[in-house]
C-alpha cells in the first residue's frame, strides 16, 4: 500500500541511513569525553550536525540545542520559562486551540499551576488571526506559542506577521515548526522568533531526535532552564549523553533538505494536483477542510460526504495508508479537536481523512491506488 501519512512520520532518506550506519559502526564515543580521540571524533560529528541544522534555518550553531524530538523541544521551550516568569511576575501565555498536544497539554498543566492562558481558536479557514493574537498581548504576557503548519490540516499559520509584531516587544515567541522544517525553508529563514521546535523524522531523518532553536537577542539566549537535572550537555538545557548517530542523521537530513527542498516542494505540489483531480473526477461529494490557498503542498484534509472515514480507512488499507488526523490521538477514537475548533460539523469530521505525502513517492502508483480507494468510498456512501 502507498504511504500517505508522512505528517505522522516520514520515511528515512537512504543517504541519511547509510551515513548513520557508518557512525554507529565507527563514530562511537561520548561527545563529551575530553581525554581521547573517540570523544573528539564524536564531538566533531555532533558539531558538524549542529552546523548543518543551523544552516538550514539560517541561524548560528550556538543557537541549536539537540533534544529527543519536537515533544521535548516544546516542553523545554514552555516549561523552561517558569523560573523567569516567576521572577519577573509575567504569568500570561497566548497559544492556539489547534496546537499539537505537546504544546496544549504542557500549557494546560501550567494553567493549573497559576498561569493565565488565552487559547485562540482558528477561523473556518483553519488559520488563527495574527491580529487577534497581538490584540491579547498585555504587560504580563510572557510567551506566545503558535505552530507554523498544522499537522492535521496542513494550514499555514500567520507566524510571520505575529513574529514581526512581537519582535518589537519583550514577549517571547515560540514556533512549533515540526511540519514546516525542511519544507518552507525560506519562510523559516526569514521568520522572527525566539524559540523554535523541530523533529528529525518529519524531514526524512531518524525518529527520536530533534532540535530546540534558541535565538540570541543582543548576544543573550532566551532565559530557558532545562526541565531535567543531569550533566552539562547542551548547556544543561538537555542533559544526557548526546546520541551521536541520531544527531548526525538530523544534520544530514537538514543538509539534504537545504539543497533539495525546491524540487521536493514542486513534486509534492504536482501530486496534490493529481490527488485533487482524482477527487474531482470520482463523482463523490467532497469538501476540503481549511482554505486550500493557505495549505502546505504535501497535505490534504478532505471530507468525503456520507462516508465513514474509519470504515474507508479499514476497507482500503491495502491501497493507501492514510489517517483521520493525528496519530497521537488515535487511541481515543475522539473526533479531531482541530476540526472541531474550525467548527466543522461532527458528521463531516467523522467523514474526514488526512492525506500527506513526500517528494519521492511514485505518483503514478499513488494515483492508481487513490482511485481504487475512491471507488471503495463510493460503495460506502450512506
Ligand atoms: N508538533 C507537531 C506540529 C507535530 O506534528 C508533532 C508530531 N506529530 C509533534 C509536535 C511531536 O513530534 P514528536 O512526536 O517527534 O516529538
Amino acid at each position: 500500500s502507498v504511504y500517505l501519512d508522512v505528517n505522522s512520520s516520514a520515511p528515512i532518506d537512504e543517504r541519511v541511513l547509510e551515513f548513520m550506519i557508518e557512525i554507529y559502526k565507527d563514530g562511537y564515543g561520548n561527545a563529551d569525553s575530553r581525554t581521547h580521540n573517540y570523544g573528539d571524533n564524536a564531538r566533531k560529528i555532533v558539531e558538524n550536525a549542529r552546523r548543518q541544522v543551523a544552516e538550514l534555518l539560517n541561524v548560528e550553531s550556538g543557537e541549536i540545542f539537540f533534544t529527543s524530538g519536537a515533544t521535548e523541544s516544546n516542553n523545554i521551550a514552555i516549561q523552561g520559562m517558569k523560573a523567569y516568569a516567576k521572577k519577573n511576575k509575567r504569568n500570561h501565555i497566548i497559544t492556539t486551540t489547534i496546537e499539537h498536544k505537546a504544546i496544549l497539554e504542557t500549557i494546560k498543566e501550567m494553567e493549573k499551576e497559576g498561569f493565565e492562558v488565552d487559547f485562540v481558536a482558528p477561523g473556518e479557514d483553519g488559520s488563527v488571526s495574527a491580529e487577534e493574537i497581538i490584540g491579547l498581548v498585555r504587560k504580563e504576557t510572557l510567551l506566545v506559542s503558535v505552530m507554523h503548519v498544522n499537522n492535521e490540516t496542513g494550514i499555514i499559520q500567520p507566524v510571520k506577521e505575529i513574529g514581526k509584531e512581537l519582535s518589537e516587544t519583550d514577549v517571547f515567541f515560540h514556533v512549533d515548526a515540526t511540519q514546516s522544517a525542511g519544507k518552507l525553508v525560506e519562510e523559516l529563514q526569514e521568520l522572527d522568533y525566539d524559540m523554535l521546535s523541530l523533529s528529525a523524522h518529519k524531514l526524512n531523518g531518524p525518529q527520536g531526535v530533534g532540535a530546540l532553536v534558541l535565538r540570541k537577542q543582543n548576544y543573550t539566549l532566551p532565559p530557558i532552564k532545562g526541565i531535567m537535572y543531569g550533566g552539562q550537555q547542551e548547556h544543561g538545557i538537555r542533559p544526557g549523553t548526546i546520541p551521536v548517530a541520531l544527531v548526525a542523521g538530523l544534520g544530514e537530513a537538514c543538509k539534504i533538505a537545504a539543497v533539495e527542498y525546491i524540487g521536493n516542494n514542486g513534486r509534492c505540489a504536482e501530486l496534490k494536483k493529481i490527488l485533487m483531480n482524482c477527487l474531482e473526477e470520482s463523482g463523490l461529494e467532497y469538501k476540503i477542510n481549511g482554505d486550500p490557498e493557505k495549505c502546505i503542498h504535501n497535505t490534504i484534509n478532505v471530507v468525503i460526504s456520507g462516508v465513514s472515514a474509519e470504515a474507508l480507512m479499514l476497507a482500503t488499507k491495502e491501497y493507501c495508508s492514510i489517517s483521520n488526523g493525528s496519530a497521537c490521538n488515535t487511541k481515543s477514537y475522539e473526533p479531531s479537536y482541530v476540526l472541531k475548533a474550525m467548527k466543522v460539523p461532527i458528521d463531516e469530521i467523522e467523514s474526514s481523512i488526512r492525506i500527506s505525502w513526500g517528494p519521492n513517492i511514485d505518483s503514478r502508483k499513488v494515483e492508481k491506488q487513490f482511485k481504487k480507494t475512491l471507488e471503495v468510498a463510493k460503495g460506502l456512501v450512506f
